[in-house]
């Protein structure tokens, strides 16, 4: 008998697995609807390893290779209802694409997501699963993420999910007043999500939870 090529999907992309996930979501205090709505209708299976996709739908991190990781969907939701906390941004820089399921997740959100990934073989994959989706409102960039995009900002708003030990100036640069950045700073013992608030007098900081993230490395690979 032939083998059924969708095996994989089926079961993993049913309403009551990612429902599941949604209600988790909600329990751990995400409360902004819309933003459920869109991980609600985000087949993450798609951009894990098929030998993973049956933990697709559980609220933790899994390897993407490279020693790299696709973030917990708890962590993803968490970063982006902080970014649109105060109105949603037009135009967002994402730094550390990875597989693309948090670029998935704001491109169904804002107007237009600039992202940016130094691993190019990463790069590629998530350029397919995004076109998979029929996403068409991302922009990709293999470079090194410390440097931003100059060429495309001022963003604003901007998400960074890998984690330097200060806040790159280049990044800081590329915010507009108004405009907000959400990114894990710290070393890998510590690091806290950190809201960035860009005024027309200069910046404001508040440190808040604790979170693990890979480190922002320099360069490209
Ligand atoms: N956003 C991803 C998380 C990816 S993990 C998700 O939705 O799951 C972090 C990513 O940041 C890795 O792919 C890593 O290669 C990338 N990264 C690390 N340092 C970087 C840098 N300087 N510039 C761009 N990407 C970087």
């Amino acid at each position: 008998m032939d083998k059924q090529p969708d095996i994989r999907g089926i079961g993993m992309t049913s309403p009551r697995t990612r429902g599941r996930l949604v209600a988790r979501l909600r329990e751990r205090g995400i409360s902004n609807e819309i933003l459920l709505d869109v991980i609600n209708g985000t087949p993450r299976h798609l951009f894990v390893d098929e030998a993973l996709s049956h933990r697709a739908y559980e609220d933790t991190s899994l390897p993407i290779g490279y020693n790299q990781t696709i973030s917990q969907p708890y962590t993803v939701a968490r970063m982006t209802e902080l970014l649109l906390e105060e109105g949603t941004p037009r135009r967002v820089l994402e730094i550390g694409t990875g597989c693309g399921y948090q670029t998935a997740i704001l491109s169904g959100l804002v107007e237009k997501v600039y992202t940016v990934e130094r691993i190019s073989a990463l790069l590629d994959r998530a350029r397919e699963h995004l076109k998979t989706l029929g996403v068409r409102n991302v922009q990709f960039k293999h470079d090194d993420g410390n440097l931003g995009w100059p060429e495309r900002g001022p963003f604003d708003g901007i998400i960074v999910t890998a984690s330097p030990r200060h806040i790159p100036a280049e990044l800081l640069a590329q915010l507009e007043p108004g405009g907000r950045m959400i990114i894990p700073v710290g070393t890998d013992e510590a690091q806290h999500l950190t809201l960035v608030r860009a005024t027309d007098e200069g910046y404001e900081t508040e440190v808040m939870e604790k979170v693990k993230f890979v480190p922002l490395l320099a360069g490209r690979s």
